[in-house]
């Protein structure tokens, strides 16, 4: 992040379905050039923050401020922002060169200059060779990178991503992620990148925002999200075990889980399920307090099987006070 004046500054922003608040005063700042992740669970109000920022959606509350000038009251399409979603919208009887050259033609830019650019961002997405097609003749990864570069080549000033990879096969996503931030590191435009996948979320943000019920948690670095969770929703979103331990709520990495044989662990459980998952041992338990746990990796020891007593130790646990709403510890 560059210390300059931020690109993008939410503004106490609420918005609300009906009677039914969707977001509640959410405060954000995207540097210049930042890549940033809006994480959360589906139906936790990111699509709509997004919507909110583009001016597809109006606000209860707030401001949205671009380059510091209020762009609350402008419609979408003079706010200088390109949206991109799940299922790209490309147009079907065109081919990748015309999608692309679309808004360059709309904005009247000499046509030199549109087949240079086009012809830019073709060899940037790897492209070359697709110009002629039409979008039903390429497959879905390719058809992101050409709604990628249609967005790109209109030259907003922040680009929106809606679950961009949601519809792309696994082998690919990776790629496509590392593709995808590659292209827009490399031209210095900002992005919100919304998701509701915590390792995609993880990988590509610059910061990353946990949103829950239209309220968004602290931003940070994506390792220091990941390390430090607030909450016990939060830290069962990223994957975390909440558990309790001396009257106080405290976040397990499955990975930091070793099931023992021996009396010198934090508490017996008995193993539900057992297995290996990629050729790493896995396993699901329940205390007998009805607490859920799992754990993964070397501490799952060979030789145990469903219906095992084990005791469960950890080496590292992240403190989340003490828990007062019981309802947020997961049980079997
Ligand atoms: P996310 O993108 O995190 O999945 P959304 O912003 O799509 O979440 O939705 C947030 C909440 O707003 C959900 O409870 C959803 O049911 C509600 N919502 C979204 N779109 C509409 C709509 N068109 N009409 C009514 N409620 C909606």
């Amino acid at each position: 992040m560059s210390n300059s004046e931020p690109c993008l500054v939410v503004d106490g922003l609420s918005a609300a379905w009906g009677s039914q608040p969707v977001l509640r005063s959410v405060a954000l700042a995207i540097a210049e050039r930042e890549y940033f992740v809006l994480l959360g669970p589906n139906g936790s109000g990111k699509t709509t923050l997004l919507r909110c920022i583009a001016g597809l959606e109006r606000p209860v509350a707030g401001r949205i401020v671009l380059d510091g000038v209020d762009v609350s009251g402008l419609p979408p399409h003079r706010r200088r922002i390109g949206l991109m979603f799940q299922e790209p919208a490309l147009f079907p009887h065109r081919t990748v060169f015309e999608n692309i050259a679309y808004a360059p033609l709309l904005q009247r830019r000499p046509r030199s200059e549109i087949d240079e650019e086009v012809g830019r961002l073709i060899a940037l997405l790897r492209l070359e060779g697709f110009e002629d097609r039409s979008p039903g003749a390429l497959s879905g990864g390719e058809r992101q990178r050409v709604a990628l570069a249609r967005t790109i080549a209109a030259r907003p000033r922040l680009i929106l991503l809606d679950e961009p990879f949601a519809s792309i096969d696994v082998e690919l996503k990776a790629e496509l992620r590392a593709e995808f931030r590659r292209v827009l590191t490399a031209l210095g435009i900002a992005a919100i990148h919304v998701t509701h996948d915590r390792e995609e979320g993880l990988f590509l943000g610059d910061r990353v925002g946990l949103l829950f019920d239209g309220v968004l948690d602290p931003v940070g670095p994506p390792g220091e999200i990941f390390e430090h969770p607030r909450g016990p929703r939060a830290a069962r979103f990223l994957g975390y075990n909440v558990l309790r331990h001396d009257g106080q709520l405290v976040a397990v990495h499955p990975r930091e889980v070793r099931l023992e044989s021996e009396p010198r662990g934090h508490s017996l459980a008995t193993i539900h399920a057992i297995g290996t998952i990629g050729g790493e041992s896995a396993a699901i338990l329940a205390t007998e307090e009805g607490e859920r746990i799992e754990a993964r990796g070397p501490g799952v020891s060979a030789g145990l099987a469903t219906g095992s007593r084990v005791y469960v130790v950890w080496e590292r646990s992240v403190d989340l006070g003490d828990g007062s709403d019981p309802t947020l510890t997961p049980r079997v």
